[in-house]
């Protein structure tokens, strides 16, 4: 299919970067910006809140479908909206987090959340980030960046995050959360976290988010200009 502007799809493991990098960059660009990993935390506050047993994937899957998950972005600042209740902190606490993988796991959830984030993006002008962009819910997107970093790396900069938003955590246990779910992310049939082969990797260690955002915003000009 050919799209007037470029679907761009940004994987990797968490705390790499890519929501505030993809952010900047769709912000850069004009294009929408869509947080999967902020679909898939709904989700699982969804099952936690109305006490669904994940194991009952037709429950899970009728309560999703019943359920409006909208992302905003307005001046600069992200917010994730679920039946219109604003939850864009409650689903980034460590407890929520842990939840994400078993629900995120359930064929049915994917199947539901990566349709509607094909819904969104299909048009093009529009950077998506999450594990599963590049290989499963656009494996036809024009452009494909898989960001990595050292995983300590990764750890402080979630800590850090956590911090500032007022939540008290140990950076060795926040370490330990993240290499637990690469672990989970990578290791899982469905859908696992991994780079496309034709995706371009950032190793976003030691580079600041604007130098990767120039990197990012680089390669999709040369690719809009062939
Ligand atoms: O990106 P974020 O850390 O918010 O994602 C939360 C979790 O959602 C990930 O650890 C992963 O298990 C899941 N996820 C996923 N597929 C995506 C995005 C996120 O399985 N496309």
């Amino acid at each position: 299919m050919s799209r007037k502007l470029p679907v761009i799809a940004i994987d990797g493991p968490a705390g790499a970067g890519k929501s505030t990098v993809t952010r900047l960059t769709a912000e850069k660009l004009g294009f929408k910006y869509i947080d999967t990993g902020a679909m898939y935390r709904a989700a699982a506050l969804i099952t936690l809140r109305r006490k669904i047993n994940i194991d009952d994937e037709s429950a899970v899957g009728d309560e999703l479908k019943r359920s409006r998950i909208e992302l905003k972005h307005e001046d600069g600042s992200s917010s994730v909206l679920l039946d219109d209740e604003d939850v864009t902190d409650e689903i980034r606490s460590p407890d929520l987090t842990r939840m994400v993988g078993p629900v995120c796991e359930k064929e049915v959830v994917r199947r539901i959340l990566s349709g509607r984030q094909r819904e969104m993006g299909v048009d093009g002008g529009v950077a998506l980030e999450g594990r599963d962009i590049g290989t499963v819910v656009f494996p036809d997107a024009e452009v494909k960046i898989f960001l990595s970093a050292d995983p300590h790396e990764r750890a402080v900069r979630r800590w850090k995050e956590l911090r500032e938003k007022g939540v008290e955590v140990e950076l060795i246990e926040v370490e330990r959360d993240i290499i637990a779910r690469d672990k989970r992310d990578s290791g899982r049939q469905i859908a696992p976290l991994k780079k496309a082969e034709d995706a371009i990797e950032i190793d976003t260690t030691y580079m600041t988010i604007d130098e990767v955002v120039d990197r990012i915003t680089a390669i999709v000009e040369s690719y809009m200009k062939r």
